[in-house]
């Protein structure tokens, strides 16, 4: 996965083709969640209604492989990380991302953020975390 840091603006040509990617435009978005081992990222107890809101949200620009974690061992870290949901369904991350409107600015994480939260600490950015009711 392409770090990030959080804040930093996503640029379609990172992907390739900014056709693929509706919500890259027409304005810059923000990234959040890009994690990968050996960087830094910010640690804290995420609000349970920011994971809800998280887990709410239709995932955008999904892809046909997955990304796995850099963080786990064993499945996750060579498939789709597993993630069971507030409300008890069974997703598989790494092959999406999120997409929220906060405060004007359109943020995006891989869906992986989820993983991040429940499973190593992570805590997204004061803006996100605001915007989405935590
Ligand atoms: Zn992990």
């Amino acid at each position: 996965m392409t770090h990030q840091d959080d804040g930093a603006r996503l640029s379609p040509s990172l992907y390739g083709d900014r056709r693929r990617l509706p919500w890259a435009r027409p304005r810059p978005v923000l990234a959040f969640g890009w994690l990968e081992p050996g960087r830094p990222y910010r640690v804290g107890q995420c609000p349970v209604v920011v994971v809800a809101a998280l887990e709410r949200l239709e995932p955008v620009d999904r892809t046909r492989g997955f990304h796995a974690c850099g963080f786990c061992e064993g499945a996750a870290a060579f498939a789709g990380a597993p993630h069971r949901t507030l409300d008890g369904r069974d997703l598989v991350l790494g092959s999406a991302s999120l997409a929220v409107t906060v405060g004007g600015n359109r943020w995006v994480a891989p869906n992986l953020v989820l993983h991040y939260i429940t499973a190593h600490g992570y805590l997204p950015p004061d803006e996100g975390v605001r915007g989405l009711g935590g």
